[in-house]
């Protein structure tokens, strides 16, 4: 079972990686972007580190929807709302128990990338952060490691796409060979999550 301390980990080991990993995701955004996102995530991320600290939610649920607000108050670019809701929406989803199961936590990501694609309109293929979602999520009953895994592809599979939504989209055909930021980001969390379960 996981609890709040799992889930507190997962968020702090994100920070982190998202902290040694800026400026590649900067340098990601800045070919078919405007080169934010490491700056972008890394604003998003230290914010909800500092208020896990302060505030240590007791519960899973707790944990994640406040993660998802801080993302949500202090991300000003696209990713911010999408993370965020995410997270809120995972939270959400897990309610008030003190613990959760490895099953409980997959649903409700699921929940949480199926509100990001209806906020968002992007379907997978389309170049974002939703292709390394989707297969993170469809993986997360086999093991964290192969969620991980399937992230990491996903996000790696995104650089022959022409993007279909976001700035990226913009660029038209130009945005093919470019590996989508969000999607390298997403598989970050991803890999934090299996960092949080050693
Ligand atoms: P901005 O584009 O506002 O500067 P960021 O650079 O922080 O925001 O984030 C860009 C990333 O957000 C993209 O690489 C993509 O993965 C993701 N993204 C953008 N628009 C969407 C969308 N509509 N649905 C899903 N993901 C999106
Ligand atoms: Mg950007
Ligand atoms: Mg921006």
């Amino acid at each position: 079972m996981l609890d709040a301390a799992f889930f507190r980990r997962w968020m702090t080991a994100t920070a982190a990686s998202v902290d040694r990993e800026a400026e590649r995701l900067t340098a990601l955004d800045s070919p078919i972007g405007d080169a934010d996102h490491g700056s972008n995530l890394q604003r998003g991320f230290t914010a909800v580190a500092a208020a896990l600290e302060k505030e240590a939610p007791d519960t899973p649920g707790g944990v994640l929807t406040l993660a998802g607000r801080q993302l949500i108050s202090t991300v000003g670019g696209a990713s911010g709302p999408l993370y965020g809701t995410l997270l809120r929406r995972a939270g959400k989803a897990l309610g008030d128990a003190s613990e959760v199961s490895a099953e409980q936590l997959a649903e409700a990501l699921r929940t949480g990338v199926d509100a990001v694609m209806t906020l968002g309109g992007a379907a997978p293929g389309d170049k974002t952060m939703i292709d390394a979602l989707v297969p993170a999520v469809d993986a997360l009953g086999d093991s964290f490691a192969a969620s991980r895994t399937a992230a990491e592809e996903g996000a790696v599979a995104t650089t022959p796409l022409q993007a279909r939504k976001g700035r990226a989209s913009y660029l038209g055909e130009r945005s093919i060979g470019h590996q989508d930021p969000g999607a390298t980001s997403a598989a970050l969390l991803v890999a934090a999550l299996a960092e949080a379960a050693d």
